[in-house]
């Protein structure tokens, strides 16, 4: 089925935001099995270990190898033969005939009565399948042990050949955004390189007559242009490649200029201001030219106008896709909060990443928060500890849309859900935290 962002149950006065996803989400899915058939999208690339960090992995990584790849010790003891278990002797003696270590195996042979001291990680000697911890020794001289035989079962503390895992078997698969242990497993592999997704190639402007560039001087009405700087800052988290579009007039020639160079070189455009009630019909004539664009009215704070959709292939470009186009409001905090909400998934998405939502965690309010039902809100808190050491949120102080500074000083979101009310002091509720995402 062919989804358009023009749909009218999008263009509702109230969009409710999991139905806003899910159209992003489903809108995605179909740019990417077009861009299978014309063969742009996605190409793969293989980068070395160090250079992997926050990539998407293109293909599952086999093992090439059974890890561990050798039984061995899991305790730092005596090995011995798990034979002389079970045989209702209470007191087992064994003699200590030599030592295993780590990277130098014991290769000699042990008999009847016979251990082995033996190291955590040094490989099972023959004829040893069971590991009695130091501790658990009873007796000790510098030629043999004595332990009680009821304190362990044969095969006990012993590592097996391939029980972390098995050649040829998955060791991390395809849609991974490859975080530090991920290089750390593909090198425990003896893997030098990996096949990652190619980076996205995402534009971003800023529309607005009032706004100028950092250095410019400010006349009356005149405002800095922040939004590409925050909007830069989040997308360095998801290692891409930004194309700077720079500050966009509010004029017909020159925002249809704008888009349709973007588009040319990107595979994302996101832009920001302009979207909002008195300037949406002006965007929306311009966009009606440059592809399917539907201009929403999402039920959530702040981030209520968002344009989406996608940008016709322009003429000159070099491969024939659509541009997934991102048009977010232009308060600064609603850029990051929409971002959130729908960009960074959408963008993981698109680059074939399988996990896309940001883990949520749940916190105590420490006051009162005041809330209508019928909107999802993402108001900017702090997270830490309350004097019984649960986790509790504070707001930081005003929550306008414009207010940077709220989100500057917060670590985290509270959510209030669409269907919430007001929030209770010492009420649960749903915190995303920013470190790593925002
Ligand atoms: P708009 O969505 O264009 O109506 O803008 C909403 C508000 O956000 C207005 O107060 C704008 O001045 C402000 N704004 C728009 N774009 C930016 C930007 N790039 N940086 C800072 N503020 C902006
Ligand atoms: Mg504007």
């Amino acid at each position: 089925m062919k989804h358009s962002p023009n749909d009218p149950i999008l263009l509702s006065a109230s969009l409710h935001v999991d139905e806003a996803r899910k159209a992003i989400s489903d809108l995605v899915k179909e740019l990417i099995e077009e861009s299978k058939h014309i063969g742009g999208q996605s190409a793969i690339e293989l980068v070395s270990l160090d250079q992997a960090i926050n990539r998407i992995l293109a293909e599952d990584l086999l093992s090439p190898i059974d890890v561990p790849a050798a039984d061995n010790s899991a305790m730092d003891g005596y090995a011995f033969n798990g034979d002389y278990l079970g045989k209702s002797k209470d007191i087992i003696s064994l003699k200590v005939i030599g030592t295993a270590y780590a990277g130098k195996p014991y290769e000699g042979k042990i008999g009847a009565g016979e251990c082995l001291k033996i190291m955590t990680g040094a490989l099972m000697p023959n004829g040893c399948d069971t590991v009695i911890p130091q501790e658990l020794i009873s007796a000790l001289s510098d030629s043999s042990i004595e332990f009680k035989e009821n304190l362990l079962k044969p095969g006990e503390n012993r590592r097996l050949r391939g029980e972390d895992l098995q050649k040829n078997k998955s060791a991390i698969q395809a849609g991974r955004l490859l975080r530090p242990s991920d290089l750390g497993l593909a090198a425990s592999l003896g893997i030098a390189t990996l096949k990652v997704q190619r980076k996205l190639k995402v534009a971003i402007l800023s529309s607005g007559d009032e706004l100028r560039t950092l250095g410019q001087e400010l006349d009356a009405g005149n405002i800095y242009d922040s939004n590409r700087y925050s909007l830069t800052g989040l997308l360095n988290r998801l290692d891409l490649e930004i194309i700077d579009c720079g500050i966009v007039r509010d004029d017909p020639a020159s925002l249809k200029e704008a888009f349709c160079n973007a588009a040319k070189v990107a595979d994302v455009l996101i832009s920001s201001g302009g979207v909002s009630v008195g300037e949406a019909d002006f965007t929306k004539q311009i966009m009606q030219e440059l592809g399917d664009v539907g201009f929403w009215k999402i039920a959530m704070r702040p981030g209520r106008p968002m344009a989406f959709g996608t940008l016709k292939p322009v003429i000159g470009q070099s491969s024939p896709r659509k541009t997934l186009f991102f048009g977010l409001p232009g308060n600064p905090v609603a850029v990051m909060v929409t971002f959130y909400q729908f960009v960074r998934a959408a963008l993981l998405q698109l680059n074939g990443a399988t996990q896309t939502e940001p883990p949520l965690t749940q916190a105590l309010s420490d006051s009162v928060i005041r809330k209508k039902p019928g909107r999802t809100e993402f108001q900017r808190a702090i997270l830490g500890r309350g004097k019984d050491g649960k986790p509790t949120v504070k707001l930081t102080g005003s929550q306008g849309a414009g207010i940077l500074r709220s989100m500057s000083e917060a670590n985290c979101f509270v959510i209030l859900h669409h269907d919430q009310g007001n929030i209770a002091p010492g009420e649960w509720v749903d915190v995303a935290l920013f470190d790593g995402l925002l």
